[in-house]
């Protein structure tokens, strides 16, 4: 068979080259696969008839959810292109917020449509920039299509952000949580910047008891444990003058490697005294600046408080927060109106804080916490008297003091009230009957004050249901055909070639996400979108499906609205994600 010899030369040279292409149109084609298999795995929870995903991590944790970007986010993903779309999703949560699942749905779909085409032999550059152009389009046809929004308009926003909680395991407080996310959102704004929110001025604290339904704003500061009990320090201050230190009211410690050795009493003796008088003196610098609340951030070089310095600050009747956590400083300072202070020297009057009341109370019912302590004083003292099986012993006192330090710590919080000039903050406080109703409560609370935030930044509303999908679809389609009809060889050409590889796909595409939409909810996907693009093609522009009434109709009336810049950034960013991926024809391993 002389045509399957591989000759020196030329003949040779050309079937090399094939092997080689091979290699590469192999690689890509697996990194499609990969993707659309990451697709697929999140494809079931879109809408609000989606199902949710339950994640069990290694260390036995579960987690029940229906964000996209938190169910890829915990996926265990190894293929690198696969990993592209779990970094799809979290940009598009970076972005938006919202929208993590549908980014990913649709970046599913290009990729199918992309392998289609790379088996008929077309170019992944021609592709690549096909899909670009007809990206940007889809991005113009949105933006006509959308309906600006005062942020005045609260109802707007409050529909919007429902849309965004219709679709999450807490679905049924969404008449709760979306107002109370617009709320949060609408009071952080500065004036002076008005087309931003950072959306680290709210905070979301999480307290296990009661239901969803007990979720309330809170005006004021909020420490989610308790305040220092030693030595009968007080629980309850009016009109509190709040110091936050970041400094430790400690003796002194030596440094690493070094001992002091002390020998005789009299020594020993003066060390106590010394180490009293040193802290003494602190705390008579912080009384006299008038501060009755002190706040300690936690100390990772020795105890910020000790035994001895809580004791005199009770004495002093100052009520002590202890373990402050370091990135909660920014937001106790902005909403107290006062500096962090780092030396006790630079303790001053004016870097404090006022508030009207300062005080400890009690969440939920307090009885569990108190039966633990019991119990395990008593295997304590088991323990100590009699000193056999220490470890088993030791492990069920740990394991007790444990269930104890968790409860007791969700029982008790600590309160600032009518605070003076206070920054523009906001606290929620979520409840939850059980830890996953809490998590998925806190997550979903999440993604509705970003769909405000989105409304912030980008005052547009567009419908949702499908109705934007289809409308870019049609719009694209017929975009297409009059590239074709342009004179020009060079932009026919390109027209072609948008024909062949983007547009039309794009156009089809997009139809995923009704078509998904339609799935999840028990539809007849095919007779959906079809009658949707009759429709459209009728002029009826916001024309979507109701999941929740599984019907046809203005999407727009039925108050399923979302912003803009979540569809606008999905497409843009699957878009990229998937010329990124197509552009990619080797894997090469690194140490
Ligand atoms: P994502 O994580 O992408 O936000 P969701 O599960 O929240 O995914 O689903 C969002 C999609 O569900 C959007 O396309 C939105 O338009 C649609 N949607 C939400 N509520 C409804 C509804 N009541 N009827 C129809 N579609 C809805
Ligand atoms: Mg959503």
């Amino acid at each position: 068979m002389p045509g399957a010899q591989v000759v020196p030369g030329g003949g040779g040279g050309k079937t090399e080259k094939y092997v080689d292409n091979k290699r590469k149109d192999d690689i890509r084609m697996a990194n499609i696969a990969a993707g659309k298999a990451v697709a697929d795995a999140v494809r079931t929870s879109l809408g609000p008839r989606g199902m949710d995903k339950m994640l069990s991590t290694a260390n036995g944790d579960v987690i029940i959810t229906n964000d996209g970007a938190t169910i890829l986010n915990k996926m265990e993903v190894l293929q690198p292109a696969a990993k592209m779309l779990v970094e799809l999703s979290k940009s598009q949560d970076i972005v938006a917020g919202d929208g993590t699942t549908t980014v990913v749905v649709i970046a599913g779909a290009l990729l199918r449509q992309c392998q289609i085409l790379l088996g008929m032999g077309v170019h992944p550059t021609v592709i690549s920039d096909a899909l670009h152009k007809a990206s940007e389009k889809a991005v113009e046809v949105l933006t006509a299509m959308a309906v600006p929004v005062e942020l005045s308009d609260r109802e707007s926003l409050v529909k919007s952000a429902s849309t965004s909680l219709n679709s999450k395991v807490v679905s049924q407080y969404s008449s709760l949580l979306a107002p109370l996310a617009v709320d949060a959102v609408l009071n952080v704004i500065d004036p002076a910047r008005p087309n931003s929110v950072d959306l680290r001025d709210v905070k979301v604290l999480k307290k296990l008891g009661g239901t969803v339904d007990d979720t309330e704003m809170i005006k004021g500061l909020v420490f989610d444990h308790k305040a220092s009990h030693t030595a009968g320090g007080p629980t309850r201050v009016e009109n509190a003058k709040i110091g936050l230190i970041q400094f430790q009211v400690s003796p002194p410690k030596t440094d690493i490697e070094q001992n002091v050795i002390v020998s005789d009493y009299t020594q020993m003796d003066r060390i106590l005294k010394e180490e009293r008088n040193y802290i003494l003196g602190m705390i008579k610098k912080i009384k006299a600046t008038g501060c009755n609340v002190l706040l300690v951030q936690k100390s990772i070089l020795r105890d910020a408080v000790t035994d001895l310095s809580l004791h005199y600050l009770a004495k002093a009747k100052i009520l002590v927060v202890r373990d402050v956590e370091r990135e909660d400083i920014e937001f106790i300072s902005k909403t107290l109106n006062c500096l962090p202070i780092a030396n006790i020297e630079h303790f001053r009057a004016e870097k404090l804080g006022q508030a009207d009341l300062v005080e400890e109370i009690h969440v939920g019912s307090g009885s569990v916490s108190s039966k633990c302590m019991l119990s395990s004083n008593v295997v304590r003292s088991f323990v100590i008297l009699h000193g056999t099986s220490y470890t088993r012993m030791n492990s069920l006192y740990s394991a007790l003091h444990r269930v104890r330090r968790l409860t007791s710590a969700l029982v008790q919080i600590v309160k600032a009230t009518g605070i003076k000039n206070m920054g523009r903050t906001t606290t929620i406080l979520v409840k939850g009957s059980n830890a996953l109703v809490l998590d998925e409560a806190e997550r979903s609370l999440h993604d509705a004050l970003c769909v405000v935030r989105c409304l912030v930044n980008k005052r547009f509303l567009i419908a949702g249901g499908g109705a934007p999908e289809i409308e870019v679809s049609r719009q694209l389609g017929a975009w297409a055909k009059t590239l074709h009809g342009m004179e020009s060889y060079c932009v026919r050409a390109f027209a072609e070639a948008l024909e062949v590889s983007g547009v039309p796909i794009v156009g089809m595409l997009l139809t995923v996400v009704p078509y998904t939409l339609a799935e999840n909810a028990g539809l007849n996907p095919i007779s959906i979108v079809t009658e949707l693009r009759n429709r459209h093609a009728n002029g009826e522009v916001n024309t979507g499906i109701n999941i929740r009434k599984g019907q046809i109709t203005n999407i727009l009336e039925e108050n399923v609205v979302q912003p803009l810049l979540v569809s606008t950034s999905a497409i843009s960013l699957a878009t990229e994600c998937v010329r990124m991926i197509l552009k990619i024809d080797d894997i090469v391993s690194t140490r």
